[in-house]
């Protein structure tokens, strides 16, 4: 007899309703609880539960049910991937690194007739073993992600302040670790109180929304992109220097100038940013580097705004003996 667990990862289809599975019978769930498209953490983790629930049934009958075990391992890991906690990818989070582990763990453990000639018993508590652990990996991630998301503007899903501090402090102990370079731009959008004034309130926070959108599209993903106040933009971008981070924004300034913005009405805009571009330093705490961007903004808005500004370099006066 051989049964099949299909435990679709997919959305369900309209009209879908849960069903007791019978003996024997493909297992398809669909009920209401399940997530929104996108939501691939809940759907991985719903995945798993699907797979255990039937495993634990099959475990029930010993060896007999045992070829029916086989795990959707790489299913539930593609959902996992998928997952973003915000601007963040979910594996640069600790416990996804260990959720991984103990999935191909058990992967391996239910694979292949691993289980034929062991007892109901038996079997049930190695399932539950191993599934309690990853149970509480799953949970590990959404505690994550839920603490992440909470400190995430609402309106660009960008992290602000304190997100961005725990970014530079990294970078700049990677710096002096590593050597890595950090460049560090703040952006701020020309005349925004103008797009306010004669559009209204809700067209500038349109505005605000779809220029965090262009700015991920135009950075790598692990690149940080903070909102750092009203209309202003923080990138910290890891790897680069200052003068090649100056280049980059300059095309980012660009690509900003020939989108299509528009206002709550529809109506189209185009808007345009100036920035200032500093580069951590061993001399310069974070915060002072965010000091000379911003100095070097103020000369990009004085000049007549739209452009891209490097610092000059920290004075040597400002450097520790
Ligand atoms: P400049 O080119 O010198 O930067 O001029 P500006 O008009 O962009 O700068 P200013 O600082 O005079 O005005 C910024 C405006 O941004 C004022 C404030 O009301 C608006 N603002 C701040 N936060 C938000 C927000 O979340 N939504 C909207 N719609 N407006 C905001
Ligand atoms: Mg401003
Ligand atoms: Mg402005």
């Amino acid at each position: 007899m051989s049964m099949a667990i299909v435990l679709p990862l997919a959305e369900k289809p309209k009209g879908a309703r849960a069903t007791r599975p019978a003996e024997g019978q493909t297992v398809r769930r669909a009920d209401s609880s399940r997530p929104a498209a996108g939501d691939t953490l809940r759907r991985a983790r719903i995945a798993f539960e699907d797979w255990l629930r039937n495993a634990l049934r099959l475990a029930s009958e010993g060896a007999r049910g045992a070829e029916g075990l086989s795990f959707p391992r790489v299913a539930i890991e593609a959902e996992l991937a998928g997952s973003r906690f915000g601007a963040v990818d979910i594996e640069s989070r600790p416990p996804y690194g260990e959720l991984a582990y103990q999935l191909a763990r058990l992967d391996a453990l239910a694979g292949n007739g691993r289980w034929s000639g062991a007892a109901p018993g038996e079997l049930r508590a190695r399932l539950l073993d191993a599934s309690l652990e990853i149970l509480s990996l799953f949970s590990a991630l959404e505690a994550e992600r839920a603490a992440l998301m909470a400190a995430l503007d609402p309106l660009t899903g960008l992290g602000g302040r304190r997100a961005l501090d725990d970014c530079l402090q990294q970078e700049w102990s990677r710096m002096q670790r590593e050597g890595r370079p950090c460049a560090v731009a703040l952006l701020d959008i020309d005349r925004f109180k103008d797009i306010n004034d004669r559009h209204g309130h809700m067209s500038g926070d349109q505005v605000l929304a779809r220029f965090a959108v262009l700015l991920r599209a135009n950075l790598r993903s692990y690149d940080g992109i903070f909102r750092y106040g009203g209309e202003e933009f923080v990138l910290c971008l890891p790897g680069v220097q200052a003068a090649a981070a100056q280049r980059l924004v300059d095309r980012i300034r660009e690509a900003a100038g020939r989108a299509a913005f528009a206002t709550a009405a529809g109506k189209p805009l185009r808007i345009s940013f100036s920035a200032g571009v500093a580069e951590l330093t061993a001399a310069a705490a974070p915060t002072q580097t965010l000091e000379f961007a911003d100095g070097a903004l103020y000369r990009a808005k004085a000049e007549g705004r739209n452009r891209v500004y490097l610092a000059a370099a920290a004075p040597r006066s400002e450097r520790p003996a």
